[in-house]
């Protein structure tokens, strides 16, 4: 394992986070990139613009997980100082940088997906109702479309450039309340329609339901419910 990002921060050294890399700029400052793709913009070193670079996607549409793969390119902002730096960081990936150095350090409070299924309630309830078999492939499927490496499945954060993820997203909990759904009704892929958004997974062309449908189908029999 390389340079960790915490370290090459202060060692003023190139790294990467998720799908961004940032490398030292002049002095003190640096320059943060999103992935390639178009004409390059900048953008400015705040909150709502950066947001607005990031959270939405090509045609619009929010992003409701903020490490989801495949975010907007083609945008730069220009920090100041290692605290701006730091701030775009905490926009673009939220308290990334907090959980890898709990993580480094053996502090990151994980909680398990058991706990956080058995304390939903109203439309949510219904999530604890999912299969071991359905959890492990909705970990897989989900888990898998998100920078996040979800330290609560046992995962380990390998790259320098991984982010631990302590306990299962809002995003993840409502996943397992379609796919529990999905378990009782015996629903069947359907075809990905690009147009539908990531977490809408009660669409029936939302790739994410898709790819996860299509790995229950080929599971063999035993290991479904
Ligand atoms: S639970 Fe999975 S999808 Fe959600 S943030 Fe963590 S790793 Fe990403």
């Amino acid at each position: 394992m390389g340079m960790s990002v915490l370290e090459a921060i202060a060692a003023r050294r190139p790294f990467r986070l998720g799908e961004v890399e940032a490398e030292p700029d002049g002095a003190e400052g640096w320059v943060v990139r999103g992935p390639d793709g178009g004409e390059p913009r900048q953008v400015e070193a705040e909150g709502s613009a950066i947001r607005a670079a990031v959270r939405f996607d090509a045609l619009g549409r929010y992003r409701p997980l903020s490490g989801a793969r495949g975010m907007p390119g083609g945008w730069f902002v220009r920090c100041r100082s290692r605290e701006e730096l730091e701030q775009v960081l905490e926009t673009v990936y939220p308290l990334a940088l907090v959980h890898i150095r709990q993580h480094s350090e053996g502090t990151l409070r994980v909680v398990g997906l058991d706990a956080v299924l058995r304390r939903q309630t109203g439309r949510y309830e219904v999530a604890a109702e999912l299969s071991e078999e359905g959890r492990r492939l909705a970990v897989a499927s989900v888990c898998g479309a998100c920078v996040r490496v979800p330290v609560w499945a046992g995962r380990l954060p390998k790259e320098p450039e991984s982010i631990p993820c302590p306990e299962p997203c809002s995003v993840f909990v409502s996943f397992c309340r379609e796919a529990a759904i999905w378990e009782r009704e015996g629903a069947v892929p359907g075809r990905d329609d690009p147009s539908v958004p990531f977490a809408d997974f009660e669409a029936e062309g939302n790739a994410l339901r898709n790819a996860y449908l299509r790995a229950r189908a080929a599971a063999p029999a035993g290991e479904q419910r």
